[in-house]
Parts: C-alpha cells; sequence; structure tokens
C-alpha cells in the first residue's frame, strides 16, 4: 500500500526517525574500555524519566512482562502475599504471573473501565494487621481500558494503613508519558518497556528500585538467575553489563532519552494530556463513550472507544487496516469487539494523531456505525487551535 502506515496500537509506537538512525550503527565490544560511557549515562539519566534521586535504576534485553517477575522475584519469598486488583488485561497478567510463580495473590475484581479507590487500599490494609502482605501490585495505567490510577493517592492510602508492603507500580504505558514521580510517590518498584512512551523497539526492560525494595532483596527467596539484578548492581557500578547487551537498543536509548529530556518532563507530559484531550473531544463528538467511566481516570496515553451495540469493534480495525492503512488497537480478552482503542502516547503531534481520529472516523462509517462525517476532527482540532502556544506574528 503507498504511503505510510499509521501505526496507532498503544504500543509498538512509532519510533521517531533520529532514533531509528542512532541504532543503525556498527557493534561494539561491550567488555571494552569505553563501553560505560554509554552505560553509565543511560543510567543516571533513566532516573530523570523515573523522577528518582533515591533509587536505582536497570535496563535489561526483555519486555515489560519480564518486568513483572524482575519486580516479583527479587524482593520477595515463595508463598509469600500479595495485594492486587484486577481490572483489565494488564492487571489480570500480572496477577496471572504472580500465582503461577507460586505467590498467594490477594485480589479485588474491579469491573473494566473503573480504575482503584484509594480509601479500597487503605481497607484492605487495614485489615492485615499481621502484615503478611509483602507488596501491593499497582497496575498505574491499564493499557486495555483507558484507566490511569492515581498513585499519589494509592501512597497515602498505603501511609494511612501504616502498612509496610512494598509499593509496585506497573508503568509499561505511563512512564515516559504520564506524571510519574517515583520518589515524591514512594514506589518501590517501578517497572517500564522501550516499546510505548520510550519510543523504540520492543527488548528491554528498564526498572527502578527504591532503597527499600534494593534492600528487601537481601533477603527474599525465590530463585533467580538471569532475572537477579544483583549481577546488574555488580556490573553497572563499573559501566558494564552482566551480560551482552542490546547494544543497537542502547544506542536508541541514548537518543530517545535525549529527545525526552530536551523536551522536558514536564512539557512530555502535558503534550499527552493535551493530544489525549482532543481524542475524546473527537469521540464526545461521535456520540460515542470510552471504557474508561471515570473522567479523573481517563488515561492521557490510550482512549478505548466503546463501538455501539449491534457493532463489531473488529470490523473497524479492518476497514481502518484495510482501507487506509491504519492500525487500531484491539479490545483485548472480555473487551473483545466491543472497544477499539487508540494510542496517543510517544513521538506524537496534532496531525499525525489527527490520520488515527480521522481513520477511524471513516473506518466507523465503512460500517455503518452513524457518526457524522467529519465531527471528530472538527472536535479535536477546535481543541487543539484554542489551547496552541501563542505564536509571535512572522516578521
Ligand atoms: C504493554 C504492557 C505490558 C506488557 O509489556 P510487554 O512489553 O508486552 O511484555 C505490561 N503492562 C502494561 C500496562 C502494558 O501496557
Amino acid at each position: 500500500m503507498p504511503g505510510r502506515n499509521h501505526l496507532f496500537v498503544p504500543g509498538p509506537t512509532t519510533v521517531p526517525d533520529s532514533v531509528l538512525s542512532a541504532m543503525h550503527a556498527q557493534m561494539v565490544d561491550h567488555r571494552s574500555p569505553v563501553f560505560p560511557q554509554l552505560v553509565t549515562p543511560l543510567l543516571q539519566d533513566l532516573k530523570k524519566v523515573f523522577r528518582t534521586e533515591q533509587g536505582q535504576c536497570f535496563i535489561l534485553p526483555a519486555t515489560g512482562t519480564a518486568g513483572w517477575e524482575i519486580s516479583l522475584a527479587n524482593t520477595l519469598s515463595p508463598g509469600d502475599k500479595v495485594l492486587a486488583f484486577r481490572f483489565g488485561q494488564f492487571s489480570h497478567l500480572w496477577i496471572d504471573m504472580a500465582k503461577r510463580l507460586g505467590f498467594n495473590v490477594q485480589y479485588d475484581e474491579i469491573p473494566w473501565g473503573q480504575g482503584i479507590d484509594p480509601n479500597r487500599v487503605e481497607e484492605l490494609l487495614k485489615a492485615d494487621a499481621g502484615h503478611e502482605i509483602k507488596a501491593v501490585l499497582i497496575c498505574h495505567n491499564e493499557t486495555a481500558t483507558g484507566v490511569t490510577n492515581d498513585l499519589a493517592a494509592i501512597r497515602k492510602a498505603i501511609d494511612a494503613a501504616g502498612h509496610p508492603a512494598l509499593f509496585f507500580t506497573d508503568g509499561v504505558s505511563s512512564v515516559a508519558s504520564l506524571e510519574f514521580r517515583m520518589d515524591d510517590w514512594g514506589v518501590d518498584v517501578a517497572l517500564a518497556g522501550s516499546q510505548k512512551g520510550f519510543m523504540l523497539p520492543a527488548g528491554l526492560a528498564m526498572l527502578c528500585f527504591s532503597q527499600k525494595a534494593l534492600k528487601a532483596r537481601e533477603t527474599a527467596k525465590c530463585p533467580r538467575c538471569f532475572l537477579d539484578i544483583a549481577d546488574h548492581i555488580n556490573a553497572n557500578k563499573d559501566g558494564y553489563t552482566p551480560y551482552t547487551p542490546a547494544i543497537s537498543l542502547l544506542y536508541g536509548l541514548r537518543k530517545a532519552l535525549d529527545l525526552l529530556l530536551e523536551e522536558g518532563m514536564e512539557n512530555v507530559y502535558a503534550r499527552h494530556a493535551r493530544l489525549a484531550e482532543g481524542t475524546r473531544r473527537a469521540v464526545k463528538a461521535w456520540g460515542l463513550e470510552l471504557c474508561c467511566r471515570d473522567p479523573q481516570k481517563y488515561s492521557n496515553t490510550v482512549s478505548a472507544i466503546v463501538v455501539p451495540q449491534g457493532f463489531d469493534a473488529r470490523d473497524v480495525m479492518h476497514y481502518a487496516f484495510h482501507r487506509y492503512n491504519l492500525s487500531l488497537g484491539a479490545g483485548l480478552s472480555e473487551l473483545a469487539g466491543k472497544v477499539f482503542r487508540i494510542g496517543h502516547l510517544g513521538d506524537l503531534n496534532e496531525l499525525s494523531l489527527s490520520s488515527a481520529i480521522v481513520g477511524a472516523e471513516m473506518a466507523m462509517l465503512d460500517v455503518g456505525i452513524p457518526v457524522t462525517p467529519g465531527s471528530g476532527i472538527a472536535a479535536a482540532s477546535s481543541y487543539w487551535r484554542e489551547t496552541a502556544k501563542p505564536l509571535a506574528p512572522r516578521g
């Protein structure tokens, strides 16, 4: 098909040209005396994205899924109790993993489209007077439903309960796009992947451990080998890695971190918020609903859009892909056919995102969903024009 593919799944996201170019480079010896000049600044700059001074970052050749396992295996012992909340496919998969690894998982079922009530976290932790719960697992941004939880409020709830549990957060679709503050929010393990807000191909898991999590590691008895961060702590202190790193991805990460830090993290958050709000204006103009029921929890990285009764969201995706070369995100698991998703994270601006809005609108019309032609993009573009930065006159 002529023209480019418009990639609007919420990961992998479009890789900026400058990042692609940075990765197109010859291999080097990862044991060479100059290799630490790449690794050490990467680990330092990553801390600026996780917003931590106290924590320690790690980069592994892996994906977000490994991040879940790294958090659990490095800090806990077999059979430990953990508290979790199931409200979408990703929170579900983390719970499923914890069970498969033999942890005692206590979890609440929350209807998909809703998020976590911090009062409930406080209540459950208060009820655990014996402090059997060793960690609280929170998916920050549930990519399946487009729901973002308030991590600051959850931290407060843990403190209000006076509970010593570790606070784990899945930030795969939030870190580097949504406001994330490791230190301020007292997060103990934060995990991310390379293919979403970091604008890279998949293949890197990036984590940050607090001092408290690093301390828990010393007594954690879970068997671990490839995912043991002890080997990274040892090798990273001299700027090396315990085994062959994904060198091309590290080159890409160098460039991606430069892009993020040049823009400034506060500006990155604001850009995602503004682009997301334009998308939501489009959804409203179409007369459709978001899967997320609580406006306080609307995700600024992904919108899951519910198709009207009698329609199948997979048909919308089918037309979008085959007619317009537009890749929309699918409804996952129990949302299959009910929603399609627009990922609005990473290397994105008003006009690139417009292609997703226009394409989704055309595909919906093609399958017979009665939206008014042009209504979505009219609403989104009006919002973006109203909120555009003032521009000095030419000349
Ligand atoms: C994508 C995603 C994952 C899974 O990451 P992989 O890199 O596919 O292993 C986990 N959690 C969330 C919230 C995600 O969006």
